[in-house]
């Protein structure tokens, strides 16, 4: 795909360096969870240089609420694809006036990336990666440019290639945080009761998970947490968290 849409490639000594870096912080902070690791990152280690990638999805309520209790001026990066729920766009904008979040930067697919590969907005009919690619890694590749850190809120629990993941790792020249990687499903759903949170509007609908329209169906009641994405194919991740020169 980066033949036709270019992605500039840390150099090896970015490369290098993160994941030095990534090692100094395991030794330093391994031992860290949820908002104690937060807390250290937003206002010791990456103090104006790190940013919280939020889908404002299902579960995403309970992550914006720790860091917006640390530093509710923290950037919040949320991309809009274009074919999200009109129901997320609500959720987000009612979290942001409840939890006061003062810079949520809603970004979108360049126009010119859409007009030259998807100028029908039908391209996930035929090709599900670059979809994904042109509507979710390119705008947040591009966002991310000047932060040296992100947070993001997936967890060992929801299964699949998430199974081992580290709160703390290096990704493409960048540290990544997964402050919540070994919470439960179950400890998401106290969090929401104990913190008083808004469900996301198709919670009570079945979405267990909840992406693009055309992407999401609902699940069943047992089903695990990224159950109704992509069914029927063996996509199970977009692409944004892939490592693609570490
Ligand atoms: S989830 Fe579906 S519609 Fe959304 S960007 Fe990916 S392929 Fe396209």
């Amino acid at each position: 795909m980066n033949e036709f849409v270019e992605l500039k490639r840390p150099d090896a000594a970015q490369l290098s360096g993160a994941a030095t870096r990534a090692e100094v912080l395991h030794e330093r902070y391994g031992e860290l969870e949820d908002e104690a690791l937060l807390r250290v990152m937003l206002e010791w280690e990456y103090q104006g240089r790190i940013a919280l990638v939020s889908s404002f999805g299902a579960e995403a309520a309970v992550l914006l609420d720790m860091v917006a209790r640390i530093d509710p001026a923290t950037p919040v990066i949320f991309i809009d694809t274009g074919k999200l729920f009109h129901h997320t766009l609500t959720y987000r904008d009612i979290l942001v006036r409840r939890l006061g979040l003062t810079d949520v930067r809603s970004i979108a697919p360049a126009p010119f990336d859409l007009a030259g590969h998807d100028p029908d907005a039908a391209l996930w009919q035929n090709n599900l990666n670059l979809c994904c690619y042109l509507r979710k890694v390119l705008p947040l590749e591009r966002a991310l440019a000047g932060f040296d850190a992100w947070i993001t809120g997936r967890k060992r629990d929801h299964g699949g290639e998430r199974g081992g993941l580290q709160t703390i790792e290096a990704v493409d020249g960048r540290i990544r945080f997964n402050p919540l990687a070994h919470w439960s499903q179950g400890n998401i759903d106290d969090a929401f009761r104990e913190r008083g949170l808004p469900r996301h509007p198709l919670n009570d609908a079945g979405y267990a998970s909840i992406g693009c329209t055309p992407c999401t169906e609902p699940a069943k009641a047992d089903a695990d947490a990224r159950a109704g994405r992509w069914r029927g194919n063996a996509k199970s991740e977009c692409g944004i968290h892939h490592p693609r020169w570490s």
